[in-house]
């Protein structure tokens, strides 16, 4: 456990729990990979183990995070495709090497094609981007509820009505104040 840094939050769906690695994006936003270090133990914690990562490796993994946070948006709003974004997914998919195996417990795990590639770990989510916002999954992608996160998030839910990223954070945060606005009776008195 690193107490001094931000936990993970992980979700089902690989490239949107790393979007999620940057919260509250339109309010006080928490990096949860502030250093090279944990980008190793993100990575490592969604099954992409690498042995090491470089500055230039974090500020490469943080711009694949932002373009598809861009590209997921746009989606989610049915709006096109920001180009930049898209360069940098693609490009991201193809530097990297990685192949999908089989265990004998019949689960899909990754294999990097170097296991000090950080940009082999990075194809791998660019993949996983480029199928959910190609529409090739059972979901849709959707925009969190809190207006201080609007993280875009993938709904799998059957009617599609998610509302937030994350139930235990957004999902909260947004009954409690709706309850602390009843309590006062003047929603701009809360906070
Ligand atoms: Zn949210």
């Amino acid at each position: 456990m690193h107490a001094e840094f931000p936990d993970f939050r992980l979700g089902n769906v690989l490239a949107t729990s790393f979007t999620g690695t940057l919260s509250e994006r339109h309010g006080n936003a928490v990096e949860r990979i502030p250093t090279p270090h944990r980008l190793i133990d993100w990575l490592a914690a969604n099954g992409l183990a690498v042995t090491s990562c470089t500055t230039a490796q974090l500020e490469l993994a943080r711009e694949l995070r932002e373009s598809i946070h861009a590209a997921a948006t746009a989606t989610a709003i049915q709006d096109a495709l920001p180009a930049s974004a898209l360069q940098v997914i693609n490009d991201c998919s193809v530097q990297g090497l990685a192949s999908a195996v089989l265990t004998p417990e019949g689960k899909r795990r990754w294999l990097l094609g170097s296991a000090s590639c950080v940009e082999d770990a990075l194809s791998v989510i660019a993949a996983d981007a480029i199928s959910i916002v190609a529409g090739e999954r059972d979901g849709k992608l959707a925009l969190c509820a809190s207006p201080t996160c609007l993280a875009a998030f993938f709904d799998t839910s059957q009617s599609r009505t998610r509302r937030w990223c994350d139930m235990n954070t957004c999902g909260n945060r947004q009954k409690k104040a709706r309850f602390n606005a009843n309590q006062r009776k003047n929603p701009r008195s809360a906070e």
